[in-house]
């Protein structure tokens, strides 16, 4: 039996950021709690119940504002439900006003192996601008206390492209990213969700030449402090790629627990409703929305535009013959790299990542 991972959305956060159109409601009146039992009922009641996982990621919303019991229900009724002996990775996202030492022991004795925490930037201007919770230096005391709790594997995020944001803020982010000297980095350019605040706002984004100057200096920057961009977002240092996402772009098998998880398992993308009400009333029993069938075509497909986000690339046969010329037109003006099996991108081709990719995908 293939390998299987595990997705579980924590839809609560104490207040919208700026720029996030994820799904999640302030935690009001023991919404928590009773979602974390139904979250419990939804696992145990899994029609994948007993077969091995081999990562597990909580994300969000904002899972650090599970309470320490909260999350040891939710872990046990993982440990009880699927077989956790050979799981690789076990991933908690945090924001770091909400990192506490208690949170971080019981992460640790429920098997959490890695912390995927928001940072941002280390600008509080630009923080306040975001609509983040915390400061530049909330961050670096969490980022600590993750240490000193035993944390030998985290993830930190950034943002680039900020509103205002000056090349050389950028540099200094960098420069303390790396004095850190995190596992991980993702790198995310901002970009204006219609649904969120900023989008309602009108907010901007940086033009391209902006976003591909800021794009291209942390490539440089990070790759040069010792992480391999591995994917078009990441960063890793050797041995510390995210095996969770690794599993997304491979077109591996994913459950879904928690109101707006997605999920993909026996051939079907799916997801558990976007209602946290609905999902306590119902404790965990909502049925899951099928969003598509993937058939051979297009799990070709998803390969293609899947493969491409990595440094891997594709396996050549996957291009059709008649789209060859456009690939060696890529290659020529460095934005690709074709070898006897293989095409990737550059740093400068995942940057184009998009259109590249539409025009690589097989015909239906
Ligand atoms: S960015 Fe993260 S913390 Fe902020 S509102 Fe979205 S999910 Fe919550």
């Amino acid at each position: 039996m293939s390998d299987l991972s595990a997705y579980i959305h924590v839809p609560f956060c104490r207040r919208k950021c700026n720029y996030c159109d994820f799904y999640s409601a302030p935690p009001i009146n023991g919404a928590v709690s009773s979602y974390a039992q139904a979250l419990c009922e939804q696992i145990r009641t899994s029609d994948a119940a007993g077969r091995r996982l081999k990562t597990v990621y909580f994300g969000g919303g904002t899972p650090s504002l599970l309470s320490e019991r909260d999350f040891s229900s939710v872990a046990e009724a993982l440990r009880e439900t699927f077989d956790l002996s050979s799981c690789e990775e076990f991933t908690v996202e945090c924001n770091p006003e909400s990192v506490t030492s208690e949170l971080i022991r019981t992460w640790r004795f429920c098997g959490v192996n890695r912390v995927s925490m928001g940072v941002q930037t280390f600008h509080d201007s630009h923080l306040n601008t975001l609509g983040r919770l915390h400061t530049a230096a909330d961050a670096e005391v969490a980022y600590r206390m993750l240490r000193q709790g035993g944390f030998e594997n985290i993830s930190l995020d950034l943002m680039a492209a900020l509103p205002q944001q000056t090349e050389d803020e950028l540099r200094d982010d960098l420069e303390r990213i790396l004095t850190l000297f995190p596992e991980h980095i993702s790198v995310y350019l901002l970009k204006i969700e219609e649904n969120s605040p900023f989008g309602r706002q009108g907010v901007a984004e940086a033009d391209d030449e902006v976003q591909r100057d800021f794009y291209l200096l942390t490539h440089r920057m990070l790759t040069a402090g010792g992480y391999e961009h591995y994917e078009i977002s990441n960063f890793a240092r050797p041995g510390y790629r995210a095996r969770h996402n690794s599993v997304y772009w491979a077109g591996g098998e994913y459950l879904a627990f928690g109101p707006g998880a997605s999920g993909f398992y026996e051939g079907v993308r799916y997801r558990i409703p976007a209602d946290t009400p609905l999902f306590c009333r119902q404790k965990g029993k909502v049925s899951p929305v099928v969003e598509e069938v993937v058939d051979r075509e297009e799990a070709r497909r998803e390969a293609v535009f899947l493969g491409l986000r990595c440094v891997e690339g594709i396996d050549r046969r996957l291009i059709d013959d008649c789209k060859m010329p456009f690939v060696r037109m890529l290659c020529s003006k460095g934005l690709g790299v074709l070898t006897e099996n293989r095409f990737s991108l550059t740093a400068e081709g995942f940057l184009v990542s998009d259109s590249i990719m539409s025009e690589l995908m097989p015909d239906r």
